[in-house]
């Protein structure tokens, strides 16, 4: 149904242990494992370093988001700069001797300097809005012009499971906002549009 749902029941089918050795099919299945994986041992991975071969990615290193290189041309406060998290994973898809094509995890770095906070992750997923919500809001932002407080309250009762909160509905709003200055509103557009979520849902009226 929903893409989250969906992302994480396939991640389970899966073997959910990453170790030296591992293989992938390809660059994509190896990166969303390891989205999932780390999301679930409780971090964040992030891109690191990559080599490239005719364009061909042949190395690659995912680094946990607080091993991320902090700006080190700033010389003050050096004492209380933070130490950046040791963990990494290192994938390679070799060129020659890989009859198979496949991707391989060579190294992995189970180490953290930090608490992993799985439940603090899961908070962030369950919160991010769906692409059927982001488009609700593009179009209400770029075409309706529907403020903060309309939106909030369409989208609440389109989708009351989901929780809405105004940090990310305003981040989200702010990001279609630069689109407004195309006059280009058209109005049956919009009102095409409002039908069609009167039909969805009978407890949103426009007023
Ligand atoms: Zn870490």
């Amino acid at each position: 149904m929903d893409d989250i749902a969906l992302n994480k029941s396939t991640a389970e089918t899966e073997t959910a242990t990453l170790y030296g050795g591992k293989t992938f099919s390809n660059w994509e299945s190896c990166e969303a494992f390891l989205s999932e994986w780390a999301k679930k041992q409780g971090f964040r991975m992030i891109k690191d370093r990559v080599f490239r071969e005719k364009n061909i990615v042949r190395r690659r290193t995912f680094i946990c988001d607080h091993g991320r290189n902090y700006d080190s041309n700033s010389s003050k406060d050096t004492a209380s700069k933070k130490l950046k998290c040791p963990f990494l994973v290192n994938v390679s898809y070799p060129k020659t001797k890989n009859p198979r094509d496949l991707v391989f995890v060579n190294k992995v770095v189970e180490n953290h300097n930090h608490a992993l906070n799985r439940e603090m992750i899961e908070f962030e997923e369950s919160k991010k809005f769906t692409k059927e919500m982001i488009d609700d809001i593009r179009f209400m932002t770029v075409s309706c012009k529907f403020g903060a407080t309309s939106q909030r309250r369409f989208l609440e009762n389109k989708y009351p499971l989901h929780p809405i909160y105004s940090k990310d509905l305003y981040a989200t709003i702010s990001k279609f906002r630069p689109m407004q200055n195309s006059l280009s509103n058209d109005a049956s557009q919009v009102s095409n549009w409002l039908d069609q979520q009167k039909e969805l849902d009978s407890r949103w009226y426009v007023a």
